[in-house]
């Protein structure tokens, strides 16, 4: 390789807005073939909207708000801090929680005004045996089939709230994914999710291999498993639960919007905090390395 054109290449991608950590990474960036998008953050703003809430029975939508609302107040994850500034605005001040704990990739759990209150995957409320009724379970379907996220959450003993929240796709993405495709990529959409909200995400923006309900502590293996099969892997996230996927591909791309961990181990950093980024950064090591050749 030329170190001049290189340096060349590494400069023209500074002035697009992507930060390449070391000229060897263009090499890796040639061969890709398949792109692995995280959904939160990186194909979607990641700014959650709470946009409705559903209730059981004699429940309030104010008690509901009350509760949940102070548990996730305890939680930074993008989805609490929608509910709590949402129940804030309705219900004022939030109550203090005890005990709290974070579940990763499932939801939260603490003490509100004396209840021991779940919030989070339908399953976070399974294991304490507290099924959805037939109201919510619908629900929770009409929301997904939207491509929102609905956040189940139950209290004295049973769940009684459903907390729609809904993200957006940012308006660059599909454009994006289709010329990643163009470029011979692959697109797989990846996600914590449900699989409903994410087929219909992915739907929106033209991709059509979905894996969803992904532990965080297991994207990394999604990677690897794809790599066995013989794919040279670009993952895109934003460093929220991704970090270690996105040193595990062959060329990890971080949003430059997301967090200081992602830009530490992703091989690029995306600076403007658009899919296009990523488009720019592969045409342009393709172009750096044909000059090379
Ligand atoms: P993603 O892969 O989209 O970034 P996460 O792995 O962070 O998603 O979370 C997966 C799922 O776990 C969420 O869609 C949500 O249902 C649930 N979850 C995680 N954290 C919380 C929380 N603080 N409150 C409620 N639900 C949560
Ligand atoms: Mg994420």
């Amino acid at each position: 390789a030329t170190p001049l054109a290189l340096m060349v290449g590494t400069g023209r991608g500074a002035a697009m807005g992507v930060l390449i950590k070391g000229p060897e990474v263009l090499e890796s960036t040639r061969k890709v073939d398949t792109i692995v998008l995280d959904k939160t953050g990186t194909v979607t703003t990641g700014q959650m909207t709470l946009i409705d809430v559903v209730v059981d029975g004699d429940t309030s939508k104010d008690e509901a708000l009350r509760l949940v609302g102070a548990l996730e107040n305890a939680s930074e994850h993008p989805i609490a801090q929608a509910i709590a500034r949402a129940a804030e605005q309705r219900v004022g001040d939030l109550p203090e929680v005890e005990s709290f704990e974070n579940v990763e990739g499932q939801g939260v759990q603490g003490v509100v005004d004396g209840y021991a209150v779940v919030a989070g995957r339908e399953s976070l409320l399974a294991d304490w045996s507290q099924p959805l009724s037939a109201e919510l379970t619908e629900a929770k379907l009409t929301a997904e089939r939207r491509g929102q996220t609905a956040i189940a959450a139950g209290w004295d003993g049973a769940a009684r709230a459903l907390l729609v929240v809904a993200d957006a796709i940012k308006p660059t993405s599909a454009e994006a994914i289709s010329q990643l495709r163009e470029l011979g990529l692959t697109p797989i959409l990846l996600t914590g999710d449900n699989e409903t909200v994410a087929r219909s995400v992915a739907a929106e923006v033209g991709i059509a291999e979905v894996i969803a309900e992904v532990l965080p502590k297991d994207k990394v293996e999604v990677v690897r498993r794809l790599q066995g099969d013989g794919k040279i892997v670009a993952m895109v996230g934003d460093g929220i639960n991704d970090a270690a996927a996105l040193a595990q591909a062959d060329l990890g791309l971080a949003m430059g919007t997301g967090t200081d961990v992602a830009m530490e181990a992703g091989d690029l950093t995306l600076v403007r905090g658009d899919l296009r980024a990523a488009v720019d950064a592969i045409r342009l090591s393709r172009r750096t390395l044909g000059t090379i050749k």
